[in-house]
């Protein structure tokens, strides 16, 4: 099997789909053992790289060894001790000698690490040195047993550690994974030798070699670049052919300077910041051409995208065309009427709302409107992508909040017509090396700056509970000052009865016991949309002083003269929900205060908390976010449906991540089908990647 393999890359590379359990030494035990792991094929063992290395090439004497510092020691066990100094705490002490000194490797309440050591044999132990009671020792060591004599060929290694589990020890899983990429490791090289050679990345079976048995640390991070460039290529290939097929489309070319979009311009009260001017131009641009537009615009709340697109809505009317603006919840898609209707109605752009409660018989109006084409424009929800709203003729479709839609919403509202222009606007900063994946088949223009400059940035705190009495003092005062406040009570999952109830009770307590002469509002999610809409316009017309709400989505309203916002159990709101609540306050003229309590005191929160306070800058805080948590998670949470990216570091790699989506659109823009046979083997990565994107690729 290896043999034949191992002349043939094409057959190597085919067996890689073969359960693992063809692999050598793999019976029916571990092939158990790996299914726990992931591991279902031949090629999943491959590349089940290591998460980290035991470095055997530079071992510390252990007379020299400094605490504080990290080092990988060698030497031999002298003694192995169980203490118990407390009822509930056993403590594992190994004490290695090397002739120059000595050292604990120490565990905490794992008793069966004593019988893992037998005296006199070697090991090595790698971690960060500390002193206690004048020992040098690490706790919870990485080790590696080397034998009785000190196994001459490990020194001198590096030594991958592998994820593994129950039953799978790490030397056997290292064995599984060097034989299987002993026998089928020589597959052929998929980037294209131009891409490899420009951006000096080592060839695939050296790398897939060197990133389990590397001989050095350069080698290491070589074959660790080159991987991690792969996957990225692979994600953005994938990408642009998605962009691609909606490419050469045939689109509307709109008529830009007509007279809706002339009455928006000349009766707009202020005039557009450069940023504006310049996303405005990427919009109108888009749509001016005939290839069908691709487009998000990322911005943080405040920043003044609505305008933008308001523009966008005013050049298909002017086309004779309709345009559709799709927001995640009704209170937002309101707002837009609310703010954007009144804008059409004086460019003469005829315009409706279509919500889940707009009444059976003004939705039969709506439906039929658009489906005539007597309606230009329609604001709405989800109501609008259903099955019975169709359109005459649309060629704009604007998707706000993008994260709360998913691929296939986004993309309902486009089909309404046909080769519609698609413009994705969201609130949420992601880092542009995030932006790039998750939205790499999309154009994007950005707007940093929030055009009302003049007001002082919103002033955060956090605020131990023990003060919880100053923050409602501020409240207070602002309530005297003529000003409005929020009070967001714990995230609520609004399907879990018991913390709803908690939510509303808490709510209860602040309009009896602390506000009880203020007037209080409450908006739960729970409460049917009319009665949500009741409690807002009251809060915009300044009825109510105080809104409790125990939503977050549904606090996605703008009311300048809200200044104060407190949060409770704010840790366990992510960071980007963070964000978006302060947006809400110190819209108008008056500065805004965002108060947080948090109530766990971890290392996390704490940091967390640290960062919501260090900035009010949405890319930024996204940055850091995505240090403190791992793009992994994000990723996750996004249910991206792209693949999985096991080494590239969106944090580390943008320059990787740039590469990557250069190289691809190139690649696909000079060979759209990836037909030339030279590129099959990247055809075929792609495929086995990326098999949801390609069959939407493939039937688009
Ligand atoms: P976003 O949609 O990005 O949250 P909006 O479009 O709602 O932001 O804009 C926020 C506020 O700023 C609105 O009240 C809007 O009227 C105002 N605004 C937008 N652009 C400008 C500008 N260029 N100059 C002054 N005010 C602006
Ligand atoms: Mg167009």
């Amino acid at each position: 099997m290896a043999s034949h393999a191992r002349q043939d890359p094409a057959a190597t590379r085919a067996a890689w789909g073969d359960s693992v359990s063809s692999a050598r030494f793999v019976d029916a035990a571990r092939t158990e053992a790996l299914s726990r792991l992931g591991i279902q094929t031949v090629g999943d063992l491959v590349c089940h790289y290591p998460f980290r290395y035991l470095d055997l090439t530079e071992t510390a004497a252990l007379l020299h060894v400094k605490p504080g510092t990290d080092v990988t020691v060698v030497g031999r066990v002298h003694a192995v001790n169980v203490k118990k100094p407390r009822p509930r705490l056993t403590i594992v002490e190994v004490a290695i000698v090397d002739g120059t000194g000595v050292l604990l490797g120490v565990w905490f309440n794992q008793p069966y690490m004593a019988s893992r050591f037998v005296e006199g044999e070697h090991v090595a132990f790698a971690g960060r040195v500390t002193l206690d009671y004048g020992m040098k020792q690490i706790r919870n060591p990485l080790f590696e047993k080397l034998g009785g004599t000190g196994d001459p060929a490990m020194l001198g290694r590096i030594l991958p550690v592998h994820r593994t589990t129950d039953g799978l020890s790490t030397s056997w899983l290292r064995r599984l994974v060097a034989a299987a990429v002993d026998d089928f490791g020589d597959v052929e090289d998929f980037l294209p030798s131009e891409i490899r050679v420009a951006r000096e990345l080592m060839p695939r079976r050296a790398a897939l070699r060197a990133v389990q048995f590397p001989s050095s640390h350069a080698e290491c991070r070589a074959a660790r670049r080159r991987l991690a460039f792969e996957e990225l290529f692979v994600l953005q290939v994938g990408l642009a052919l998605r962009r691609h097929a909606v490419q050469v489309l045939t689109g509307v070319a709109h008529q830009i300077g007509g007279p809706a979009l002339g009455h928006l311009v000349q009766n707009l009260p202020f005039e557009l910041t450069c940023e504006q001017c310049g996303a405005r131009d990427d919009v109108l641009g888009d749509m001016a051409s005939s290839v069908p537009a691709n487009r998000m615009l990322l911005g943080d709340v405040g920043t003044g995208k609505t305008v933008v697109a308001a523009h966008a809505l005013c050049v298909a009317a002017d086309s004779g065309h309709q345009a559709a603006m799709m927001a995640p919840t009704e209170v937002l898609a309101t707002q837009y009427a609310d703010k954007v209707g009144p804008m059409m109605s004086a460019a003469g752009v005829p315009w409706a709302l279509l919500t889940g409660s707009t009444p059976a018989r003004r939705r039969r109006e709506i439906v039929a409107g658009l489906a005539d084409g007597s309606l230009c424009v329609a604001f709405g929800t989800h109501a609008l992508i259903e099955k019975g709203v169709s359109f005459a003729d649309l060629s704009l479709a604007i998707v706000d909040e993008q994260h709360r839609f998913g691929v296939a919403q986004r993309l309902g509202l486009r089909s309404k017509g046909a080769a519609t222009d698609l413009l994705v606007m969201t609130a949420t900063p992601i880092p542009r090396s995030l932006a790039l994946t998750l939205y790499g088949d999309l154009d994007t223009s950005y707007l940093r700056e929030r055009p009302i400059s003049n007001t002082p940035q919103t002033v955060t705190e956090v605020v131990p509970v023990s003060r919880r009495r100053a923050a409602y003092d501020a409240i207070r005062s602002e309530v005297a000052a003529g000003r409005q406040a929020y009070i967001v009570c714990a995230l609520v999952d609004e399907s879990d009865s018991a913390q709803a109830r908690a939510a509303v009770k808490e709510a209860d307590r602040l309009a009896t016991q602390v506000f009880p002469d203020l007037r209080v509002g409450l908006l739960t999610g729970r409460m049917v949309p009319a009665e949500k809409s009741k409690v807002m316009d009251a809060f915009r017309r300044g009825e109510i002083d105080v809104l409790v709400s125990t939503t977050v989505i549904e606090v996605g309203i703008d009311v300048p003269n809200a200044t104060i916002m407190i949060v409770e159990d704010a840790e366990r709101f992510g960071l980007a929900q963070l964000h978006q609540l302060r947006g809400r306050v110190g819209r108008g003229e008056h500065p805004g205060r965002f108060i947080l309590f948090p109530d766990a005191r971890t290392e996390e929160s704490r940091r967390r908390m640290e960062a919501i306070s260090s900035t009010n800058d949405g890319f930024e805080l996204a940055r850091l976010d995505m240090t403190l948590r791992g793009e992994g998670q994000i990723l996750g949470q996004r249910q991206s449906g792209l693949p999985e990216l096991k080494l590239a570091d969106l944090t580390e790699d943008m320059d990787l991540v740039e590469a990557a989506r250069d190289d691809a659109r190139a690649i696909v823009d000079t060979e759209p089908g990836l037909d030339d046979p030279r590129n099959g083997p990247l055809r075929h990565e792609v495929e086995q990647r990326f098999d949801a994107v390609w069959e939407w690729v493939s039937s688009g």
